[in-house]
């Protein structure tokens, strides 16, 4: 075990192909309060990117508020395969009582999302929350049509998150369904998170702690917003994950399963005992990495240059 640095530079592969990656990779940061992760993924520009080198500095340097419970419920992540591995991916997800699943993915035949679904709802059985992702794929009618199929295939749907993209669709959406609307994109994408209140786009809305600036950021947001939270990860190493489990300890409500059971996403983590759930709970921790693993997972010199020049650019924002 050598001397841990102060700035790290790492790479490693997912497990299954999520959001179009087959690898995840960032830079964690040490600072008086412990590491902080700031992994933007490449699709965003530097002004995005500095909200999340924000919550990375605010991980090193402050810490995060008191925590006012010691476990947060958590879903199992369903990306969009086939119906086998999505009752495996259940099934084996550390007692899970919720699940997300993936639908809308490009390329998929009809009947694909339905299949998925019938499923999940097999392995959760009757009394497990289902809730959907279609990141803004749909059209409002698409979306209208799809919901009831899916709600159908699902044997009832806890929400539907982001079905389609902005809030004016997201409201008018939500006028013609059942199913109840979590604002995800519309959040932490635009320019004005509260335009989904004022509109009465949304039932639910979903705060990030790294794409929002940090867990103070999200804590100011969910008070103005003043509808039920779910915490969510960005598909972070362990180390960014914590930030998440202390916006989720730290809300004063929480009243659904949060979406940070995002680590066993990764073929390899950066800390010894990852945030991974127990009785479809993780209990309230920040787990250190190790010199061992973070050696592990360095990444190549090409890729260290491209995150170090990227990290200039955006302090050079801040
Ligand atoms: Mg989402």
């Amino acid at each position: 075990m050598g001397a841990l640095p102060g700035l790290v530079v790492w790479d490693v592969p997912l497990r299954t192909r999520f959001r179009g990656l087959t690898r995840r990779d960032g830079v964690l940061v040490r600072g008086d309060a412990g590491w902080g992760e700031f992994s933007p993924f490449w699709d965003y520009d530097d002004a995005t990117a500095a909200r999340w080198w924000r919550a990375a500095r605010e991980a090193a340097d402050e810490g995060w508020p008191p925590a006012v419970r010691t476990h947060v419920p958590v879903n199992v992540t369903v990306p969009a395969v086939d119906p086998e591995h999505a009752h495996r991916i259940v099934t084996g997800s550390g007692g899970c009582r919720t699940a997300k699943v993936k639908v809308a993915e490009p390329g998929q035949p009809a009947g694909a999302d339905e299949a998925r679904l019938e499923a999940v709802r097999d392995a959760l059985g009757p009394d497990g929350a289902i809730r959907v992702d279609a990141n803004a794929a749909w059209d409002v009618d698409t979306a209208a049509t799809r919901l009831d199929a899916l709600d159908h295939a699902a044997g009832g749907l806890e929400y539907a998150e982001q079905p389609v993209p902005g809030v004016e669709a997201l409201a008018a959406l939500r006028r013609r369904t059942r199913v109840p609307i979590a604002a995800d994109e519309a959040i932490r994408l635009g320019d004005d998170p509260l335009a989904v209140v004022r509109q009465h786009a949304a039932d639910v809305v979903v705060l990030k702690v790294q794409p929002l600036g940090g867990v103070r950021a999200c804590l100011r947001l969910a008070e103005q917003v003043g509808l039920p939270v779910v915490v969510s990860s960005a598909l972070e190493s362990s180390v960014g994950l914590a930030a998440g489990l202390a916006l989720a300890a730290a809300l004063p409500e929480l009243p659904y399963a949060c979406g940070l059971a995002t680590a066993a996403l990764l073929a390899q983590d950066l800390v010894a005992d990852p945030l991974l759930p127990r009785d479809g709970r993780i209990e309230v921790r920040r787990p250190l990495p190790t010199a061992d693993l973070l050696a592990a997972a360095a990444a190549e010199p090409a890729l260290a240059a491209r995150w170090g020049a990227r990290l200039a650019a955006v302090r050079a924002r801040a």
